[in-house]
């Protein structure tokens, strides 16, 4: 038997990057303590926030949900709303929202719902289906639902009044980001990714990533211990080839070398100050009026 490091039960988990073998019970403490050191290094709340929590229904979003609720237990002014966007993915969209009810009625938090249909009058299934017959083979499915979702949420989340919108990026995924934005050389959008909850536009609502320094394993086996019911199946749409390949080659690297993927965060929150897009080259889209580096947004661009 290998002794946890913090008890004297059974370890069940072993954190590469740290040396740390951990039971089960240990292990999910460790997840929440190191979300709560996030959200107070980054200062990603106030005592009194309304915070907008996106959820999915996939494992992340469901792991931040239940791990916000918790912390939210010490802060009574602030409050939990869930915001679920239906993307239209035909089954997979229904299965979706089955869950986040669940979980909405379980823990008994406010859920907002809003949808591509509502907002764009057009479901990513009719989307995708007029993007092929146009040929237009430059954007995968991720890329218009990257910029539909990202409009989607700010409009549901303005209507419910929130002071931020939280979403579930893991470690992974966060690395993934500034590598691919790093490789394709696009300054504007590495910059986005600072992990700041200022409101640069009042039409813009901040958005918080208290997830952003926990491993995708560790948020699957957290899902898993605690055994929080979500949808493990994949969005039918296959996943943006070049995340992939980054995805595989940072997994290769961090088995090797354990800790690569905190290195790799750590250097970016250093520079990421220095790259932040001023406040003024902020303005609104002259189709939708909503906030954009453009004169016209990427979603009304991809739309036309
Ligand atoms: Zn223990
Ligand atoms: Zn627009």
């Amino acid at each position: 038997m290998i002794q946890c490091k913090k008890c004297t039960k059974n370890a069940v988990v072993f954190l590469p990057y740290s040396g740390e073998k951990l039971c089960r019970k240990c292990f999910l403490t460790s997840v929440e303590k190191r979300v709560q050191k996030a959200i107070s290094h980054y200062k990603m709340l106030d005592r009194s926030d309304r915070i907008g929590v996106a959820v999915s229904g996939g494992k992340d979003s469901v792991v931040l949900l239940h791990i916000l609720n918790k912390i939210e237990r010490n802060f009574p002014e602030s409050k939990l709303l869930i915001i679920y966007v239906d993307e239209g993915i035909s089954q997979y969209s229904n299965n979706n929202l089955k869950v986040v009810k669940k979980h909405s009625w379980d823990l008994d938090i406010p859920l907002i719902q809003s949808s591509y249909k509502k907002i764009y009058g057009k479901t990513l299934d009719d989307i995708i289906k007029i993007a092929e017959k146009e040929e237009d083979k430059r954007l995968g499915a991720c890329s218009y639902c990257g910029v539909l979702r990202r409009k989607a949420l700010n409009r549901a989340a303005l209507e419910a009044n929130v002071d931020c919108i939280a979403t579930a990026h893991n470690l992974d995924d966060e690395t993934q980001t500034i590598l691919l934005n790093f490789l394709r050389g696009d300054l504007n959008r590495l910059a986005r990714n600072s992990p700041t909850n200022k409101r640069v536009h009042p039409k813009l609502v901040p958005r918080i990533k208290p997830l952003r320094t926990i491993p995708e394993k560790e948020t699957t086996l957290y899902a898993f211990y605690r055994n929080l019911k979500h949808n493990s199946k994949p969005c039918p749409y296959a996943p943006e080839a070049y995340r992939d390949d980054i995805r595989s080659f940072l997994n290769q690297i961090e088995s090797k070398r354990p800790g690569t993927k905190y290195n790799i965060l750590r250097l970016y929150d250093k520079i990421s100050p220095q790259i932040t897009i001023s406040q003024n080259s902020i303005q609104e889209c002259s189709i939708c009026g909503e906030p954009s580096v453009e004169k016209i947004c990427k979603a009304c661009q991809l739309l036309s």
